[in-house]
């Protein structure tokens, strides 16, 4: 990465995929409203593997606005949360402001971010004032929330919400990790000194879809809890030793019961009944242990966590050609 430019106050990392519909709004929102803060900034745009033309745009607004823009190009899809690492890597910011690239979370917003920094906390997060998702995205994330909130000791009012800044301290040390498996903000607030909240505005999504699946929001929120917190692995050895405790006082209560009553056949579907939950318990068991330890396989294969195909940024000496 080139170091040699000066740096800059603001860092602006973006994920992109497959965003082609509303990037050009997004443009002619961020620049005006960074240009209003008075402040030197840089945009990096992280294009996660897209497949329409959004790598494209990208790089015609990085002809547009060479002095502010640069552009990380992924060879695939890695994520919305490598992408904002890799942003992260390329920072060279005093202050690193992730957002959406769909412009759910509005552009102007970033000053309230900044002047809350400013203010000197190292980690800001938001929360949106009303959230504009679908109903059940509403709802499944409030829930999800409520679950992180207890067997993590993450204090993140909203989680699902991006739009959040963080400082150079943390960000170094995020750097500084190796993880395959993250979600950013929990890995931020772990290393921040002093973190704040502001609330924020969110707007519906100006283009395209959501990017995200029910199935990838499971994944990601797997990623959150077990990232971040054992307690569901402590649960099953707590249930575990619960339910053993149970069992052996149900064989003692039938041993009692064949020797002074004899042997007993009925209640044999309520036993069932009984057998057929505590098999859905084990192998959720199992398929959680699985979680825990696909992770560390991919951890301890160590591959690149992300490959980065180009990176397009202004070099110093064009820099100082386009002042002479
Ligand atoms: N994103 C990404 N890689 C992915 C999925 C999403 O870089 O694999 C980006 C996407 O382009 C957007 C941001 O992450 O800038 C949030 O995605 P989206 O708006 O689809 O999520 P939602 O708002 O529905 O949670
Ligand atoms: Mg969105």
């Amino acid at each position: 990465m080139n170091r040699d430019l000066p740096l800059p106050e603001l860092s602006i990392v973006i994920p992109v995929y497959n965003e082609e519909a509303g990037l050009p709004a997004l443009f002619a929102r961020l620049y005006p409203a960074l240009d209003r803060l008075q402040t030197s900034y840089e945009i990096i745009f992280i294009n996660d593997g897209s497949r329409d033309r959004s790598v494209g745009i990208l790089a015609e607004q990085f002809r547009l606005r060479p002095d502010v823009t640069r552009v990380v190009l992924f060879n695939g899809n890695y994520g919305q949360h490598m992408a904002i690492l890799a942003g992260f890597e390329a920072a060279r910011g005093d202050i690193m402001v992730t957002l959406d690239a769909d412009l759910q979370n509005p552009p102007e917003e970033i000053g309230v971010l900044v002047e809350k920094m400013r203010q000197g906390h190292d980690y800001v997060g938001s929360i949106r004032r009303k959230r504009r998702d679908s109903a059940w995205r509403t709802w499944a994330s409030k829930a999800m929330n409520h679950v992180r909130e207890k067997i993590t000791s993450i204090k993140i009012t909203d989680q699902g919400n991006m739009l959040r800044a963080y400082g150079r301290n943390v960000v170094d040390l995020m750097n500084r990790c190796g993880e395959v498996n993250t979600f950013v903000p929990a890995l931020a607030y772990r290393f921040a000194r002093n973190p704040a909240e502001v609330v924020v505005e969110h707007e519906e999504r100006s283009a395209g879809e959501s990017k995200y699946s029910l199935y990838s929001l499971i994944r990601l929120n797997f990623d959150l809890v077990t990232g971040f917190s054992l307690v569901p692995l402590q649960f099953y050895s707590m249930l575990g030793m619960l339910m053993s405790i149970a069992s052996a006082v149900l064989v003692g209560l039938l041993l009692v019961r064949r020797l002074f009553l004899g042997a007993e056949a009925e209640g044999v579907f309520t036993l069932f009944a009984i057998t057929f939950f505590l098999m859905g318990v084990i192998l959720f068991g199992i398929g959680l242990l699985g979680e825990y330890i696909g992770r560390i396989y991919q951890q301890v294969r160590a591959r690149p966590r992300y490959v980065v195909q180009a990176i397009l940024e202004q070099k110093a000496e064009m820099v100082q050609s386009a002042r002479l």
